[in-house]
């Protein structure tokens, strides 16, 4: 079969990442999770005093772009790739919900985004790759041969936020993971750079109600189809 782009977008916490890895390792392509380099963008803004009292020091950020530098290395362990910065393994410290909740205003900045998308088109160019986030069927991959859009309603969301993170020892409550949900998703679909929002082209997946067991042979079918044709 011929080697496809996937792209895989939708709403915060939907399971994307889940079903995008797991097909991901099911059919032997790349999967690379942008969300994970705007974290990343973000954790470094935080950790250099970027981001100070919620406000972002943009003049500096854009002159920093160039010291960040996102990479993935496939962890065996995981079975999915883990994300470095400048060659440090950040996985963990980009999940946790201070990062989260600055993570959209980021994402939002025009020299972020360019940046980031030229790093995606780079990872993309042999094609072979699953993307998930916010813009890849609109933006990064237009020409993305399947494009899956994923929502679910946000209590069903902030509920699989809250056990990953709690999952991973953080403490946290749920109301300020479903504050953070909302907020995201609003962010996200009204900034003026690549909102949020589905392809014309996109098959639109509901997964409230799915099993992940249910959700990823779904998946394999929609592959399967879209490789074929
Ligand atoms: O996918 P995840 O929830 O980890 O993404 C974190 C944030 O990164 C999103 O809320 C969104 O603001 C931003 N993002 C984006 N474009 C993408 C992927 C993520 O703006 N392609």
């Amino acid at each position: 079969m011929k080697k496809i782009t996937i792209a895989i977008d939708g709403y915060s916490s939907c399971g994307k990442s889940t079903m995008a890895k797991d097909l991901a390792s099911e059919i032997g392509y790349v999967y690379v999770d942008s969300g994970a380099m705007y974290r990343t963008v973000t954790l470094y803004a935080l950790e250099h005093g970027i981001i100070k009292d919620g406000q972002i020091d943009e003049e500096r950020l854009s002159s920093e772009m160039k010291n960040i530098e996102i990479s993935f290395v496939f962890n065996p362990e995981r079975g999915r790739p883990d994300t470095y910065l400048s060659g440090v393994c950040v996985e963990n410290r980009i999940r946790t919900l201070e990062v989260s909740n600055h993570v959209s205003h980021i994402a939002a900045l025009g020299f972020v985004r360019k940046e980031m998308v030229r790093q995606q088109h780079r990872m993309g160019k042999e094609g072979g790759i699953i993307m998930d986030g916010r813009d890849i069927g609109t933006t990064v991959f237009p020409n993305a041969e399947l494009k899956i859009f994923v929502t679910a309603s946000p209590e069903v969301r902030a509920q699989r936020r809250y056990d990953e993170l709690t999952a991973k020892g953080e403490i946290c409550n749920m109301a300020d993971i479903l504050r953070n949900v909302e907020e995201r998703d609003y962010i996200d679909t009204h900034r003026d750079i690549s909102p949020l929002r589905q392809a014309e082209d996109a098959i639109v997946l509901d997964n409230s109600s799915l099993t992940i067991a249910e959700q990823k042979a779904w998946l394999l079918q929609a592959y399967q189809k879209a490789a074929k044709d």
